[in-house]
């Protein structure tokens, strides 16, 4: 059995994988490929697909399988799986780290310091506690925010499309109702024909004046566009963001706009999700194995 590892995994995964098989990299071998490893960058189309035809599992390390023609993969009897589970709390940490950083103006204390200036009295910081966070997508991803959030003694609200239990988070039914309650909003949201776009000028209307933004879900969920104008006129105070409209992005809007924080898409990025994905793809491999 081959398996090609077609994106980056933890540096342990192949030796640990390779009880199972020849283990490569080398993606000029995939028409021989029965297992294929994908993160965020491949795209498993219907002609990747097409151009392999001993394909049987394909693993997607992280939420989501928009990267997946999953249809496709169904029609041809090809197991597809992602690991969801892992990455909740390494995407939480970051959505609090940017909420941190955001009110704190951490970009502008070191660029400005980088430059030789000193910013006392401009830079006016203001603090999370007794504040108002909203969730857009309350699933793992949310509730771990909401947890974090609840230590900090924020007041956290909720928007899902499903109904939602979390002892941290008070659900609202509406998001026209909770835009105008709140300083913080956070995006959890997967990218679906209903979430596309969802966060435009008549959402940005609704949010309070000096509304802080971060996003750690999609980046197509918002349209760059208007948030770049909402930044430069204030309505939004900072927006920080690890998606994109691609990875990486090309001719954003937001790279000239003021006060961003910008990310490479590294929510799932630290080393103990990296050994949780592996571990997680260890075990669906072995059991597509002990079921051939
Ligand atoms: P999840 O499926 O547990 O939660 C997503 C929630 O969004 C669900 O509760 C769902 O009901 C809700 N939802 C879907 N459409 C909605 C709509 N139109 N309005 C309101 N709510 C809606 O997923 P999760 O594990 O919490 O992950 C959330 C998202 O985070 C993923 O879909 C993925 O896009 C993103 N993510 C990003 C990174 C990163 O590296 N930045 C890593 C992992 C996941």
């Amino acid at each position: 059995m081959k398996i090609l590892f077609s994106d980056a995994f933890d540096p342990s995964l192949p030796g640990k994988l390779s009880r199972f098989g020849e283990v490569t990299d080398d993606k000029s071998q995939l028409a021989d490929a029965e297992v294929i490893l994908i993160r965020s960058k491949t795209k498993v189309t219907k002609e990747l697909i097409d151009q392999a035809p001993k394909l049987r599992l394909v693993i997607r390390g992280g939420v989501g399988l928009d990267n997946v023609d999953v249809e496709t993969a169904k029609t041809k009897g090809i197991q597809v799986y992602n690991t969801a589970e892992a990455s909740s709390v390494a995407v939480a940490e970051l959505a609090f780290a940017m909420m941190i950083a955001l009110p704190n103006h951490l970009v502008e204390a070191h660029q400005s310091m980088s430059e030789g200036k000193w910013l006392k009295k401009e830079l006016k910081r203001t603090e999370l506690y007794g504040k108002t966070l909203g969730l857009i997508g309350c699933g793992r991803i949310g509730k771990e925010v909401a947890k974090r959030a609840a230590a900090f003694e924020m007041r956290v609200l909720g928007y899902d499309a499903v109904s939602v239990e979390s002892p941290h988070i008070k659900m609202v039914k509406e998001l026209a109702d909770l835009l105008p309650q709140c300083d913080y909003l956070s995006l959890h949201l997967p990218l679906n024909p209903s979430t596309l776009g969802l966060i435009d000028k008549k959402r940005i209307a609704q949010m309070k004046n000096g509304v802080y933004l971060i996003n750690t879900g999609r980046g197509k969920t918002v349209v760059e566009e208007d948030l770049a104008e909402a930044l430069k006129s204030g309505k939004i105070a900072g927006y920080a963001t690890d998606v994109w409209y691609s990875d990486p992005p090309e001719n954003t809007p937001l790279r000239g706009a003021p006060n961003t924080l910008m990310a490479p898409h590294i929510g799932a990025s630290t080393t103990e999700n990296l050994l949780r994905i592996g571990e997680i793809v260890e075990k669906l491999i072995e059991k597509f194995v002990a079921e051939k």
